[in-house]
């Protein structure tokens, strides 16, 4: 069992910081304050090909695979969790495609993506459903060679800046619960589709969500993405490879958080000695470390293991979920080192604390986590 990386994969990820620092860790501070979404750093991260880099190169992809990616994702991070999903999300909609979309959808909006000429989304919330994948309501019906959608989509990241969705539809509404729904190309420019940026979020405030109305939406036949009547179980597979570059997004964040309170622990005196000479301090330090250390087994593995051939969907819940956790106690830990000073703008742990929450809630709830890997362990 060799746990080191290679020397590529140490390149990529030096790469990846070294961007991130020049790229996103100015703007950083600007761009929680005023929610600004940076397309620039889009497209330079694009020319690095760290959009998309798990698409493979056929397809104008960096090729990196899974592993790749999340080392990609952790460094950046690392700088700013907010600027990081506008790059990685940005093909966010191509995962569906690259899974089940034909030769040709392949070839239109994969190079299109990795080369940051377009920008994609995953539409699946929806306002009444978020956990409840099965109980979305947006209908696509068929009307000679093309679909009409209608109904509405909420919380998708990069809703107002992206040139295409991924739609999760209700195509065969006869069908069994988890036989009702198909996945369906929609682009954002479409007739009929209306985006509303969502403002005042908590955290990764650089990163663009959106509230989406489809109202009689028209996009040809052949923009369905796989089997009709599949979508359900596409989007859950979809799930499977996304979620431990959530856990590589937590810990990017975790790390960032140790580091900050290390910094500080060192300059920062209280009773005429640094506060990193009191063991309580020490203690919030080293349960950081510890957790940090055990999430990258966790991330990194599932990651590797897709890259194998082998995804485990258990895993994958297992690192989104413990990433969330190790994230939020990170943050919390961080700004508690910071005392008083991590409470105001200045120090970045504060948005660090912000922006940790989401890696509970996004991509699946916490909650969802623990039914989906209880669910395992019971069937036994
Ligand atoms: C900033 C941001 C970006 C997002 N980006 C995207 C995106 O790009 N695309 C997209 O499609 N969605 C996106 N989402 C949506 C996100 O995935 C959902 O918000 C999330 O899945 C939860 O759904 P919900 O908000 O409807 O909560 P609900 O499903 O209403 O859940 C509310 C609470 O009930 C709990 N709960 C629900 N069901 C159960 C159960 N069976 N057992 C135990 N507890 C349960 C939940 O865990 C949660 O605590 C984004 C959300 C945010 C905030």
């Amino acid at each position: 069992m060799d746990f080191s990386l290679s020397e590529e994969h140490k390149i990529l990820k030096d790469m990846a910081y070294k961007f991130a620092k020049q790229e996103l860790g100015p703007l950083a501070s600007q761009c929680d304050l005023e929610e600004c979404y940076q397309r620039e750093a889009v497209q330079k991260a694009a020319e690095l090909g760290m959009v998309g880099a798990w698409v493979p190169e056929e397809y104008g992809g960096a090729g990196v695979g899974c592993l790749g990616n999340s080392l990609i994702v952790e460094q950046l991070s690392r700088v700013d969790m907010g600027g990081c999903l506008n790059i990685t999300a940005a093909a966010f909609g191509c995962e569906a495609i690259w899974l089940y979309g034909s030769e040709e959808q392949k070839q239109e909006y994969l190079p299109a993506v990795c080369s940051g000429r377009k920008i994609s989304a995953g539409a699946f919330t929806e306002p009444d459903a978020g956990t409840d994948v099965a109980g979305y309501k947006t209908r696509a019906v068929l009307d000679g060679d093309h679909w009409v959608i209608n109904g509405n989509k909420m919380f998708i990241t990069n809703g107002t800046v992206c040139d295409f969705f991924v739609v999760q539809c209700i195509t065969q509404p006869e069908a069994k619960r988890h036989g009702r729904f198909s996945q369906i190309i929609v682009p954002a420019d479409a007739p009929g589709v209306t985006r509303n940026k969502i403002k005042g979020k908590m955290g990764i405030r650089a990163s663009d969500t959106a509230a989406l109305a489809f109202e009689d939406v028209r996009v040809p036949k052949g923009n369905l993405v796989g089997e009709e009547g599949r979508g359900f179980y596409q989007l859950m597979h979809f799930f499977d490879t996304t979620r431990p570059m959530v856990g590589a997004q937590a810990l990017g964040l975790s790390q960032a958080c140790l580091e900050a309170s290390l910094r500080y622990a060192k300059e920062r005196s209280a009773f005429g000695q640094p506060l990193g000479s009191f063991q309580l301090i020490q203690q919030k330090l080293t349960e950081m470390a510890i957790r940090i250390e055990a999430l990258r087994g966790l991330v990194y593995r599932a990651a590797w293991l897709i890259d194998a051939g082998q995804p485990d969907f258990t895993l994958a819940a297992m690192a989104k979920y413990f990433g969330g956790q190790t994230a939020v106690f990170c943050a919390n830990a961080a700004v508690e080192v910071h005392g008083g000073y991590g409470y105001i703008h200045e120090y970045e742990v504060q948005r660090y604390y912000r922006d940790a929450k989401i890696l509970e809630l996004y991509e699946g709830t916490k909650e969802a986590e623990v039914v989906t890997v209880a669910g395992v362990l019971l069937r036994g």
